[in-house]
Order: structure tokens, then C-alpha cells, then sequence
């Protein structure tokens, strides 16, 4: 059994995938691959009122 992991809108309670979408944020290195490339963590941000929030 897969688990499927909800995620809302922690401003506006927005619950559909298609308007969640993970993005990367740059002030937040996770860490640096061996080519030096840096990785960052990511986080959701809502396409109904543009809030950015973690993934739980
Ligand atoms: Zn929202």
C-alpha cells in the first residue's frame, strides 16, 4: 500500500496537488554534491495566494 501524503495550504487550506508545487529554495543549502553543485531544500509553494511553506 502506497501512502499518499496530503499536503495543504497552511494560509488558505488549498489542498489541490495541481496547484501546489515544489520549488527550490535558494537561501536554504542542504548541501553540495561532489561536483559543488549546491542542493537545495525545497519547499511548496501555493499557486492560489503564493505562499511559501515546508513540506510536511
Ligand atoms: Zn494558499
Amino acid at each position: 500500500m502506497t501512502e499518499y501524503k496530503r499536503v495543504k495550504c497552511i494560509n488558505c487550506g488549498e489542498e489541490n496537488p495541481r496547484k501546489l508545487h515544489e520549488e527550490q529554495d535558494k537561501n536554504q543549502v542542504l548541501y553540495y554534491s561532489m561536483q559543488g553543485t549546491p542542493v537545495y531544500k525545497y519547499k511548496m509553494k501555493c499557486g492560489s495566494c503564493g505562499t511559501k511553506f515546508d513540506k510536511a
